[in-house]
């Protein structure tokens, strides 16, 4: 099997993107599944050159140090001419009807003034992403269903037309994984893209900044611990929390807390416990710049050459050289 997710460094990675993505990439990942920093994709909107370089680098540095295998990860822009070749080729396989109608773009894009041409074709760079690789397996949750199957619907386009060349891949449901939310906001969840930080748990923060940040969070009123998402999203999202990093049932653990206090002392425990020894490991990759060249260019390498006889085969087929 060959199971293809990706992270986009839009910003600095944060708990959640620890529990509910990196952690299982680390423990489930199979040798030939494929992990990588979706760079490009960070493109499609305002975005500062110098500032996503650093996040793309960063990002690949937390996968590793958190344990995902380093035979499996890359970083999306080192095939940058692969994929750009390959967009194309499905651009012209595509129409401007199916790119115009996909939720997202119709969400974020229409209507608005400099939207970005990338912000309507990022969905064919993705499905040219997956289709290189030969991906199987694609783990999405809802929002990008649609895009999984504009890739299906490419694969088997081309091949009809031109020749069999693409695996057609299957779009499959993560495990679910509670969603952890904002701590000053428990209405939205936690994002890279957030603004305001406050609420923010990054991978890379000092134990001190997540003691004092999980501190501050929003609790709802009353002093008792109950798990009751809807009626008390805060405490129930600290208890999402602790349970997510100490592998305990969120219900069970509100038995153990009589106040919001207690609770937040574990909570600040439990996540220091987690996150500080990917922090450390990433910090010294990142000043170990040598180190971490050789896995990126080794990752690059392994994920260019996977890709290389579907992409001769479709330039050929399609009329190209
Ligand atoms: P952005 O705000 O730029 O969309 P994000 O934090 O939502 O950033 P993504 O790059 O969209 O992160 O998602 C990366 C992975 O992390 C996905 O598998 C996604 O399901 C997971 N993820 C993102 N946010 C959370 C969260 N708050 N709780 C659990 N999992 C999350
Ligand atoms: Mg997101």
């Amino acid at each position: 099997m060959l199971r293809l997710s990706a992270i986009t460094p839009s910003g600095h990675a944060h708990l959640g993107n620890y529990l509910g993505a990196i952690r299982r990439w680390a423990s489930e990942g199979g040798r030939d599944d494929l992990y990588f920093v979706s760079d490009l994709h960070a493109m499609t909107t305002a975005h500062n050159p110098a500032k996503l370089r650093s996040l793309a680098r960063e990002q690949l540095a937390v996968l590793i140090a958190a344990g995902v295998p380093e035979e499996t990860v890359f970083v999306q822009s080192d095939l940058a001419r692969e994929l750009g070749a390959l967009t194309w080729v499905l651009e012209c396989t595509a129409s401007y009807g199916e790119a115009a109608r996909m939720t997202q773009f119709k969400e974020k894009g229409v209507g608005r003034g400099g939207v970005r041409l990338s912000l309507l074709t990022y969905p064919v760079l993705m499905a040219a992403d997956i289709l290189l690789q030969g991906a199987a397996e694609v783990p999405v949750g809802e929002d990008q269903r649609q895009h999984v199957e504009l890739a299906r619907a490419l694969a088997r386009r081309f091949n009809g037309t031109y020749g069999e060349v693409f695996r057609v891949p299957e779009a499959t449901l993560p495990p679910a994984a509670a969603r952890v939310r904002d701590l000053t906001d428990p209405s939205r969840k936690m994002s890279k893209s957030t603004r305001d930080t406050a609420g923010t748990l990054f991978v890379l923060d000092e134990p001190e900044a997540l003691r004092r940040k999980i501190r501050k969070a929003v609790t709802d009123s009353g002093e008792e611990v109950t798990y009751d998402p809807d009626g008390r999203p805060g405490v129930s999202n600290l208890l999402d929390i602790l349970a997510g990093c100490t592998g305990s049932a969120p219900r069970d653990l509100a038995a153990d807390y009589s106040s919001n206090g207690q609770l937040k002392e574990a909570v600040a425990e439990a996540v220091v416990a987690t996150l500080a020894p990917v922090r450390e490991r990433t910090n010294r990759l990142l000043n170990d710049p040598g180190e971490l060249e050789r896995i990126r260019k080794a990752g690059a390498d392994r994920a260019a050459a996977r890709g290389e006889h579907r992409l001769r085969s479709a330039l050929r087929l399609i009329g190209a050289g």
